[in-house]
């Protein structure tokens, strides 16, 4: 299948782990959004999140996230959480993912 995460799960493409475990990696986004910015991957191939309905990968992604975020202790000054689903979601990889995003004032906005 060519997509761009399955082949970073794989290290066929190179990326910057910080953290990995029997289910999900977890990278630095490559065009980051904010001083922290790193990218929740299950190793399984789910193209969004309405395809994954395992309760132990949409728990995971979530512990994963307070699990790296503890270990850098983000959430000392806060982050931001965030799945996008679809085009008008603003999905852009096929291969469902959440986002961590922290280190600076993040807008109150939500798009
Ligand atoms: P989405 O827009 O689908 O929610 O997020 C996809 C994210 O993946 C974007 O923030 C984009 O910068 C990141 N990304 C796309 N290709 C690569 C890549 O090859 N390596 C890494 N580390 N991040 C990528
Ligand atoms: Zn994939």
């Amino acid at each position: 299948m060519d997509c761009i995460f399955c082949k970073i799960v794989e290290g066929t493409v190179p990326s910057t782990k910080v953290y990995e475990d029997d289910n999900f990696i977890v990278i630095k986004d490559i065009n980051p959004q904010a001083p922290v910015h790193l990218l929740v991957i299950p190793k399984r191939h789910y193209s969004t999140l309405m395809d994954c309905d395992e309760r132990d990968i949409l728990g995971g992604l979530i512990d994963v996230a307070k699990r790296v975020s503890t270990e850098k202790r983000l959430h000392e000054r806060g982050f931001r959480l965030v799945i996008n689903t679809n085009e008008e979601g603003g999905q852009t990889v096929f291969h469902l993912h959440m986002h961590i995003l922290a280190g600076r004032a993040l807008s109150g906005k939500m798009g």
